[in-house]
């Protein structure tokens, strides 16, 4: 089998990847490792940043770099600003509107988050793009290979009912997402593990700012599943107040923007109280329970579920992971370094955009304004690789004990490598990393390396940045 692309992956960059390489004829095979809805995209809830007009691009772009902390790619923050501008138009055209109305979240200077189903964007995006995809098809299969020659990426080798087979291409597109499953409380779909970011380091391509790991501050998690129910950040931007036991509104005696202050003083700020032992929850009582209902029905219902009378009752929550900023290293086409026909999309890629920490919404926009570019990039380079054939890696993909060294990595990178970090908890997790990986089979050796990674990068900046925290 040899296809002109190959996207690894099915969430919103790998999708709207494809179109635009359909669109230009090119044959597309996308493999994702579940069902097609089981990524992050799905989950979005708040919305898609786009910049109002040319007069807020400025302004878009400060709010962007301002919650990076400025260290952020600049170049890629005017591109990701500028490109949302025709947005709107392009989704419109392809048969996709937005609810009517923008919404201000979390370190926005002014309301300009679209959202679609109330808080049910990335379901509704997801949904609409995958019905109009004309791309081939493999689902239920996991990649646990790229074929690397010289710099040039040659094919995917995947495990699919059972059998191991490899798959060639002219391109490869990584579009996997980030690494959800390596912490113990994460808002991640279950298939998000990090293991194409562990592969890359196999293979010698450049991760940047691994460092950079992003806690929601508002997470439901007293629930059973690994994946946390996020309460959206555009309930704290539409009025939502972050209160302990006693009502008290603590958020201000650490930031004087309160509830809008960005997602990491949020979270440190709701760790550090709840480490002074208190409880901490979100008070929604000023909305109407009507009003709630039609614009959070997610939250809505599965709160509901799971007995909490909103919005009458607060809701506890406490931070838990949720992105990373850091990734593979791309330039602004999206083309990871060093290769002709290798390239990295959403929120496995780092094209510079978030620095040291996401502006909420970014994310989706992203995958929007990259993903298009590197199929415009593709198209253009017209890159073909020549035919040739490659062994299955031999390594066993999966061990009895995985399971087990798994649920301890978790406990590790929350305990460790979480809001708050130190050289010594740092140092400890590493310590368990590298005695644990010759004992896990391949694919958790994948998220081990991920993990490894980001350790090595928290050890290595010494002082606090962004969503990096060091309190030694
Ligand atoms: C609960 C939640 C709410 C969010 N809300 C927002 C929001 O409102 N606005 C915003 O901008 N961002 C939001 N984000 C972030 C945003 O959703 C993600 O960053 C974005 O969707 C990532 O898209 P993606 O295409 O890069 O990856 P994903 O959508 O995560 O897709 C990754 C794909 O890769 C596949 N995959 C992974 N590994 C393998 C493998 N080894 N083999 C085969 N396939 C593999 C997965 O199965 C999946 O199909 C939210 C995230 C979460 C978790």
């Amino acid at each position: 089998m040899k296809f002109d692309c190959i996207i690894i992956g099915s969430g919103l960059a790998g999708i709207w990847c494809a179109k635009f390489l359909n669109e230009a004829g090119l044959s597309t095979l996308i493999i994702t490792k579940k069902q097609v809805w089981d990524c992050n995209s799905f989950y979005a809830q708040g919305g898609v940043t786009i910049a109002n007009d040319e007069n807020d691009v400025p302004l878009h772009i400060e709010d962007t770099l301002k919650a990076g902390s400025f260290h952020n790619k600049k170049e890629a923050v005017k591109i990701l600003s500028e490109s949302s501008l025709k947005l709107i138009k392009e989704l419109s055209t392809y048969g996709f509107r937005f609810d009517p109305g923008v919404t201000k979240e979390g370190a926005h200077s002014i309301p300009r988050v679209y959202h679609k189903g109330g808080d049910a964007t990335g379901r509704e995006i997801h949904k609409f793009l995958f019905q109009k995809d004309k791309s081939f098809f493999i689902d239920e299969a996991l990649v646990f290979d790229i074929l690397i020659e010289n710099n040039i990426a040659y094919g995917v080798s995947v495990l699919h009912k059972n059998s191991q087979y490899n798959i060639y291409s002219n391109n490869i597109i990584i579009a996997t997402g980030g690494i959800g499953a390596l912490y113990k409380y994460d808002t991640n779909a279950r298939t998000i593990a990090g293991e194409m970011q562990g592969l890359a380091i196999e293979k010698g391509i450049t991760l940047k700012d691994m460092e950079m790991t992003q806690f929601h501050p508002t997470v439901f998690i007293e629930m059973k599943f690994s994946q946390k129910l996020l309460i959206t950040e555009a309930l704290r931007g539409e009025g939502a107040h972050v209160v302990d036991e006693n009502g008290k509104r603590f958020l201000f005696e650490y930031d004087k923007r309160g509830e809008l202050a960005s997602r990491d003083v949020v979270s440190r700020a709701i760790f550090l109280h709840q480490q002074k032992g208190h409880k901490v929850y979100l008070d929604v009582s000023m909305f109407d329970e009507e009003f709630f209902k039609k614009r959070f029905p997610t939250i809505y219902n599965k709160l509901k579920d799971y007995g909490i009378n909103v919005p009458y009752e607060p809701i506890p929550i406490s931070p838990a992971f949720h992105y990373i900023m850091g990734g593979i290293e791309v330039d602004l086409n999206s083309k990871v370094k060093n290769f002709k026909n290798l390239y990295a999309i959403g929120e496995v890629s780092n094209t510079g955009v978030h620095g040291a920490n996401r502006l909420a919404s970014n994310s989706l926009l992203e995958c929007f304004v990259f993903a298009k570019r590197a199929a415009e990039e593709i198209i253009k380079n017209n890159f073909k690789t020549n035919s040739k054939n490659f062994p299955i890696t031999t390594e066993k993909l999966f061990k009895n004990d995985d399971k087990k060294y798994k649920n301890m990595l978790r406990e590790h990178m929350w305990k460790n490598v979480g809001i708050i970090r130190t050289e010594k908890g740092l140092k400890e997790a590493l310590n368990f990393i590298e005695n644990s990986l010759d004992k896990v089979g391949r694919m958790a050796k994948l998220r081990f390396l991920t993990a490894r990674e980001i350790v090595k990068s928290a050890l290595a900046r010494k002082e606090s940045l962004g969503a990096h925290y060091r309190i030694d």
